[in-house]
This record gives C-alpha cells, sequence and structure tokens, in this order.
C-alpha cells in the first residue's frame, strides 16, 4: 500500500507563505513522495514551482524566494489517479476569466470522466488524466456565474468521491473535505496566520496550534490577513465514511485526526488484539516501523491478562516485548518495485533479525496489514531461518478484501491474498504457526464510531460511495450530471 497525498494551504499577515508551506510539506512527506509543489499569489499575480521528486529535492535555496505572495497552497503526491509524470503533479493551477486558481487534492473521485467528458463537450481543454484538473475546470466554470462559496457549493454537488482539497483563488485560500470526511483534513493557528492540512503533524512543525478538524462537507475560507477564518457547512450527510486505514497504517502516529492521537489509537488497538487473539509466546516484535505502536500496546495489554482473559499472576510479567527485527532504512518500499521477484529480494535488504531475541524462542510478531503476503512469508521464513521455535502472526486491521477506489494505491483484487482465501489458508501460504486479524468492531470500538461513519471498503467489499460493479454499505447515489437541474440556492 502506497500513501496517497498531502495537502496544505496558509494564509499569514504580510509574512512569504512559501517557507512555511516547504516546512509543511517536509512534514507530510510520508503521504506522498511522487513529486512536489507549492502554488503562491501576491496579491497581483499566482506563482508555481512544481515538479517530480521528493520536497528536498523539488525545492532548492533559489525556488522559494520567486514564490511571493502571503498565501499559498502546497502539495505531495503519490498517484493514485493519472499519470505518473508532471502532467499530473500538484498544485494544478489555472489562470481563467476572474482569476486564478490552484488546487491541492487528495482522494479519489469515482465519476471524474463523467465530468470530464461533460466539460470537453463544452469546449474545456484538459491537460492530464488526473481528477484534480477536473475539479479544477469545474469550480473554474461556477465561478463565472457565481461567488466563491456559492461555486464551491455547486461543484460538491457534482463531484462525487473523496476528496480533501486546499484551493486557492487569488490570494483567498480555501480548504474543503468531501461530505463524509474520507480523507482527514484539519486546521490550525500560528502566530500570524492559519494553515489547513492533511494532518496536524504539519501544524506542529511550524509551531502552530491544532484548532479543529475540518467537518465533512465543510468549506473553510482562511481570511486574506491572516486573522481568522471563514466556515460554511455546505452539505450535510447522516453518516461519514472516515477511512479507517488512516488510524492504522497512513497518518503519523503524532497526528491527531478526529481528536484522537494516532499513536494512541494504535496502541489500543494493539490491546484489543491481545483480547481478540493473545497467544502466550516468549516475545513479541512488531515489523518496524508499521507495528511498533499496536506492538506495545498488545504487549501492555499482556501484562494485565492472560490470553484466556483471566487476571494475571503477579509474579507473571506476560509477554516479553522486544526489538527484534532492525530496519534497513535507506531501502524503499516494497511495494513499488515492479516484478514478484524483486519485492522478494527487497524484503531481505530491508530487514535483518537480531538473533538473540529470536534463537530457541516462541515469537508473536505484529504488523497493520498483509496485502499481497509476500513481505509475510519472507518474514516468517526470515524468523524461523533465525531459529525461531514457533512464529505467531497478528495483524493491527481486518483482512483485506478488496481495493481501495478512494485514493490508496493498494492493488488489485487478484493481487490481495485475502480476497480469496480464508485466515487459515493465508496462516498456511505464510507458513505461520497461528494467524489472526483484528475485526471491524474492534476497530469502530476503539475509534470510537459507529461501522457506518467509517469507510471499511477494502475490509468488507462494500464501500460508502456508488462504485461501479461494487456494492455499497448506505444509501448513495452519484450526481446525474446531465439531468441535474440548478436550485435557486446553489
Ligand atoms: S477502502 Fe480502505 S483504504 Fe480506501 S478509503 Fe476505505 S478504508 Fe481507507
Amino acid at each position: 500500500m502506497t500513501e496517497k497525498c498531502g495537502v496544505v494551504g496558509v494564509s499569514l499577515d504580510g509574512r512569504d507563505a512559501a517557507r512555511p508551506l516547504y516546512y509543511a510539506l517536509y512534514a507530510l512527506q510520508h503521504r506522498g513522495q511522487e513529486s512536489a509543489g507549492i502554488v503562491t499569489h501576491d496579491g497581483f499575480q499566482q506563482h508555481s514551482h512544481v515538479d517530480m521528486g521528493l520536497v528536498g529535492d523539488v525545492f532548492g535555496e533559489g525556488d522559494l524566494d520567486p514564490l511571493a505572495g502571503s498565501a499559498g497552497i502546497g502539495h505531495v503526491r503519490y498517484p493514485t489517479a493519472g499519470s505518473v509524470d508532471t502532467s499530473c503533479a500538484q498544485p494544478f493551477s489555472v489562470s481563467f476569466k476572474s482569476g486564478s486558481l490552484g488546487l491541492s487534492h487528495n482522494g479519489n473521485l469515482v465519476n471524474a470522466d463523467e465530468i470530464r467528458d461533460e466539460l470537453a463537450a463544452v469546449g474545456h481543454a484538459f491537460t492530464s488524466d488526473g481528477d484534480t484538473e477536473v475539479i479544477a475546470h469545474d469550480l473554474a466554470r461556477n465561478l463565472l456565474e457565481e461567488d466563491l462559496v456559492r461555486a464551491v457549493k455547486r461543484t460538491m454537488g457534482r463531484i462525487h468521491g473523496s476528496y480533501a482539497l486546499t484551493i486557492s483563488h487569488d490570494d483567498t485560500v480555501l480548504g474543503v473535505r468531501d461530505p463524509q470526511g474520507n480523507r482527514p483534513l484539519c486546521i490550525g493557528e500560528l502566530e500570524d496566520g492559519y494553515i489547513l492540512a492533511s494532518e496536524s503533524a504539519a501544524i506542529d512543525t511550524l509551531d502552530g496550534e491544532l484548532v479543529r478538524d475540518v467537518r465533512p462537507g465543510e468549506l473553510v475560507v482562511l481570511q486574506e490577513d491572516g486573522d481568522g477564518f471563514d466556515s460554511y457547512q455546505l452539505v450535510e450527510e447522516d453518516n461519514t465514511a472516515h477511512c479507517f486505514f488512516e488510524h492504522v497504517y497512513f497518518a503519523r502516529p503524532d497526528s491527531v485526526i478526529d481528536e484522537t492521537l494516532v499513536y494512541e489509537a494504535r496502541r489500543n488497538l494493539g490491546r484489543k488484539l491481545w483480547e481478540e487473539s493473545g497467544v502466550e509466546t516468549d516475545v513479541v516484535m512488531p515489523v518496524p516501523d508499521s507495528g511498533r505502536a499496536f506492538a506495545s500496546g498488545y504487549a501492555d495489554a499482556a501484562t494485565e491478562t492472560t490470553a484466556d482473559g483471566e487476571a494475571r499472576a503477579e509474579d507473571d510479567d506476560g509477554v516479553e516485548f522486544a526489538e527484534g527485527l532492525m530496519k534497513n532504512r535507506y531501502v524503499g518500499r516494497t511495494f513499488i518495485m515492479p516484478t514478484q521477484d524483486e519485492r522478494e529480494r527487497a524484503v531481505r535488504l530491508k530487514l535483518n533479525p537480531i538473533k538473540s531475541t529470536i534463537e530457541g524462542k516462541t515469537v508473536t510478531v505484529i504488523d497493520d496489514s498483509i496485502v499481497r503476503g509476500t513481505t509475510s512469508t519472507q518474514l516468517v521464513q526470515l524468523l524461523k531461518d533465525c531459529g525461531a521455535a514457533e512464529v505467531h502472526v497478528r495483524i493491527g486491521a481486518p483482512e483485506i478484501v478488496a481495493p481501495c477506489y478512494m485514493g490508496i494505491d493498494m492493488a488489485t483484487r487478484e493481487e490481495l491474498i485475502a480476497s480469496d482465501k480464508s485466515t487459515e489458508e493465508i496462516r498456511d501460504a505464510i507458513s505461520a504457526d497461528s494467524l489472526a486479524y483484528l475485526s471491524t468492531d474492534a476497530v469502530a470500538d476503539v475509534l470510537g464510531k459507529e461501522r457506518l461513519d467509517l469507510c471499511l471498503g477494502c475490509v468488507t467489499g462494500e464501500y460508502p460511495y456508488d462504485i461501479e460493479g461494487e456494492e455499497t454499505d448506505r444509501d448513495v447515489q452519484r450526481p446525474q450530471l446531465a439531468s441535474r437541474q440548478l436550485s435557486a440556492d446553489d
């Protein structure tokens, strides 16, 4: 699995926005490593610097100075829809009759092609195959007829899917979250202005204070003097559809999403994992770094109760938490290796076991997910080669049985090991002594949400959006574009 994208926007009182945006993008780098960019506006004209690569590669010292203006937006991208080249790198910027627009998008529209066809039929020329340009063109068209707030509302009534957007309209910066709040977006206060960002870690980096999450269906407009922000609740839905994988995998552990510190959520998921499927072994160890918080919570819960749920005797310390696998931080993610053979070799390059922690011991190894099963198979083999007496695998999330259409580059259904295999068949395939996943009810419980307020599409096969050929878990309909009648309050 690869992260989606990170978005940011700031409006400051007189100070140039480029450098704070640059630091914020560094804080969001884990959300996308393919391209990075910043668009600013100085009150007269828009400035843009966007290129392929990591933030540190895209911006040299001389690249920030020309980005004048105290308002701007930024983006780091991992491609989910559209090509892997500069035509889809963001922020997307465009000038049109009533000003200039910059747009940063995290998420994925499921009806982008319909809107693109409709706009192309009335003369809009597209330079990319990405869905961000579709939103930008739709908004630009609506801005010719409406004020800013009504134009955004009209666009929100036409696009269907997941989106957290930061938008610059001349020197006004806006943030929008889709009506079900699938992707995160939060507001922070800085010493001399306000910031919108995918994760609160970006606010921390700028010494700011997290104010709150942008609400699902809300438009937030940062005031141009950095003095505050205005809020417009443009769309309201009965249920939200927060991506539960943000808490499990994507977000930084030091970010706060939906008022919950991600690290704490992961530890609590680990505690649940012990309650649901704990196994008494000599040691429990994380797959670094993804399994660390889960393993810490799991081991912590194991000091209090036995695997059978009984209170632990005073002289029984439970399962020892140990770091038994060391990660080589200079190897890229195995998932971006193009062939299966290269992926398999990459696991051995990435993880090295500590023999003294493992040899002759029964081991529980904890991770956050199993996608194709390649990593888990290699890992179990690695531990057994190192002399582990038993290897038990515990996963801090339910089985991934279906792909993601909301902006996560996961794998195709055929590639997902759990799409057609039972837990026992997967255990057998990865040669573990036992295997257990966390239940979806446990996830909802730990996150303090009703199941219907979460997106669980990839683990249930039922999605919160109307996706062609897939089931939905709620009553949703994609907008009927051609037949849509604009109402008076649009
Ligand atoms: S399908 Fe899975 S990864 Fe995608 S948004 Fe839903 S929960 Fe998140």
